[in-house]
């Protein structure tokens, strides 16, 4: 937040360290957004992190697998669903429901993804109902991949967090919203 980055792990010791197996400490699963690089957010480097990015953190079965690579293959014991301000994916999403105009081509898959968080912000009402889809966006994904039948096993004995969190891109904050190990 302050902008005091240390850029850890990125020089060529670390890419040899890293040239024959790798241990990231977590896996996250964040939006294409170009203001949201999980390596740069979290000021990370080579080997830290597995890194998904979809519209919307949007879903489907490849998207899946691949967050559950980690955590199942190698014991990573954090995921986070991180969701954020503004997302054009979740606001596109949110007036071609609404107006029941889809969208061209496969974006309309993520339209279709996002649209029960669309059902549950109708729900809520509240002023920003873009805001409020997005948040619940990240809590049905996060919870949806705790609740799986490769995943709700390693969360359950202690092995696995799922955490649902929100970037704010004035301030740069990241706010756990859900799933946070007590
Ligand atoms: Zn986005």
């Amino acid at each position: 937040m302050s902008g005091d980055l240390q850029h850890p792990d990125r020089d060529p010791n670390r890419r040899q360290l890293l040239a024959q197996q790798q241990e990231p400490f977590g896996a996250v699963l964040s939006c294409i957004d170009s203001r949201v690089p999980p390596e740069l957010l979290f000021d990370t480097g080579l080997g830290d992190l597995y890194v998904m990015r979809t519209g919307g953190v949007t879903i489907g079965p490849v998207v899946t697998g691949s967050v559950e690579y980690g955590p199942v293959t190698s014991g990573t014991p954090l995921v986070v669903v991180l969701g954020h301000q503004r997302c054009g994916a979740v606001k596109a999403a949110y007036g071609s429901i609404r107006d029941g105009k889809p969208l061209p081509g496969n974006l309309q898959a993520i339209v279709t993804a996002l649209h029960p968080a669309y059902e549950q912000a109708a729900r809520k009402g509240g002023t920003d109902p873009v805001e409020t889809m997005a948040r619940a966006q990240v809590a049905l994904t996060a919870a949806g991949l705790r609740s799986n039948d490769d995943l709700a096993p390693l969360v359950k004995k202690g092995a696995l967090a799922v955490v649902g969190a929100y970037y704010s891109l004035d301030t740069g904050k990241v706010e756990v919203l859900d799933g946070a190990p007590s």
